[in-house]
């Protein structure tokens, strides 16, 4: 992994630092390029626009690695909330929701977790969309592929997240390729005994896990920025006689927009993953930590405002 990367996730576990961030005036500006608001009504706005200009959507209500119950029943609630409304606006076809587990209670033990998600789970079908559940560091991916196979039992479209760079992925995605997956490289700081070390390494399983992917029954969701990826995903799509339908883009909300239009002005299905709420730290150091731009971007914002 590119040391700036791994020393921006090592400082966003520590406490100053996070005072620091999630108090500045200008981490506003900055979050509003990767969010798109506080509120239920701002992530529908958003995903209205986009589902206007064409464009798919997940939203994401954030916050992860939940310490007490009645957060997790408020993180429920707004998903609840969010669903009933992206149904009575009649955005529920377009748009679909992401979970993380360590949101709604996975850290708290016994099953409620799986509880909190069934209820968005059937919250979502009762609007007529569907749930993927996001893939935190590698330490819950077992616990959340438990979950995963559960709530399945009920909802089979329940969509998974396999992350390229760990060594396991392989065989995860050998195991769910007849299902619904979005692959991504992943965006947490691992230590290499589990995950590759080497950009190109990651690059090469993602290749090797989307030809799995694509060879399977299932619907893959291709979740990357990098054109080159794009671009081999497209052309391997080809060779396997999958048509536009049969699997998607997924890309995030403020990154690589043009793009985004250019791909579903081509005909393919794209989906901005759109994260709204108030507990956006997490999100930001992870978008900060992929690409170094974004943190020049940020000090710059920083040297200006003082
Ligand atoms: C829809 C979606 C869902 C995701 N869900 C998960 C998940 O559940 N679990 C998980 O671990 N990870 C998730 N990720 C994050 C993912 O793992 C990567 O960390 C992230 O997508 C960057 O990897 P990349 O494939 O875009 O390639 P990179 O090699 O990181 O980037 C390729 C190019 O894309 C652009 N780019 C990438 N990131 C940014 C950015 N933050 N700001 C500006 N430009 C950027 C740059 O031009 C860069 O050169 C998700 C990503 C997407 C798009």
């Amino acid at each position: 992994m590119n040391p700036l990367r791994t020393l921006i996730l090592a400082a966003a576990g520590n406490d100053a630092v996070r005072r620091v961030v999630a108090t500045a005036p200008v981490s506003r500006d900055v979050v509003r390029r990767f969010v798109a608001g506080e509120t239920t009504a701002d992530a529908i706005d958003a995903a209205g626009g986009l589902i206007g200009d064409g464009l798919r959507v997940t939203l994401d209500h954030l916050g992860e690695d939940t310490t007490d119950r009645a957060t997790a029943e408020r993180t429920v609630r707004a998903y609840l909330e969010l669903l009933d409304q992206l149904h009575d606006v009649g955005l529920a076809a377009d748009a679909e929701v992401s979970v993380k587990l360590s949101a709604v209670g996975l850290g708290l033990g016994g099953t409620l977790a799986l509880d909190n998600a069934s209820r968005v789970c059937a919250a979502a079908e009762q609007a007529g969309t569907t749930v993927t559940l996001d893939m935190e560091d590698h330490t819950t991916t077992d616990a959340t592929l438990r979950v995963l196979a559960e709530l399945r039992r009920h909802w089979p479209s329940v969509g998974a997240v396999l992350q390229a760079y760990l060594r396991r992925t392989l065989d995860d995605v050998r195991e769910l390729a007849d299902t619904r997956v979005r692959l991504c490289k992943g965006a947490y700081a691992e230590p290499p005994s589990v995950a590759y070390v080497d950009p190109h390494e990651v690059d090469l399983n993602y290749v090797r896990c989307a030809n799995v992917l694509l060879a399977g029954s299932g619907y893959p969701m291709f979740a990357t920025h990098d054109p080159r990826l794009v671009e081999i995903v497209s052309e391997r799509a080809r060779w396997y006689g999958r048509s536009v339908e049969d699997f998607e883009f997924q890309m995030l909300y403020g990154v690589r927009t043009g793009e985004q239009r250019h791909l579903a002005a081509e005909g393919h299905v794209v989906r901005v993953y759109v994260p709204f709420g108030g507990q956006w730290y997490g999100y930001l150091m992870r978008r900060l930590a992929e690409r170094p731009a974004n943190v020049a971007f940020f000090l710059r914002s920083l040297v200006s405002r003082s």
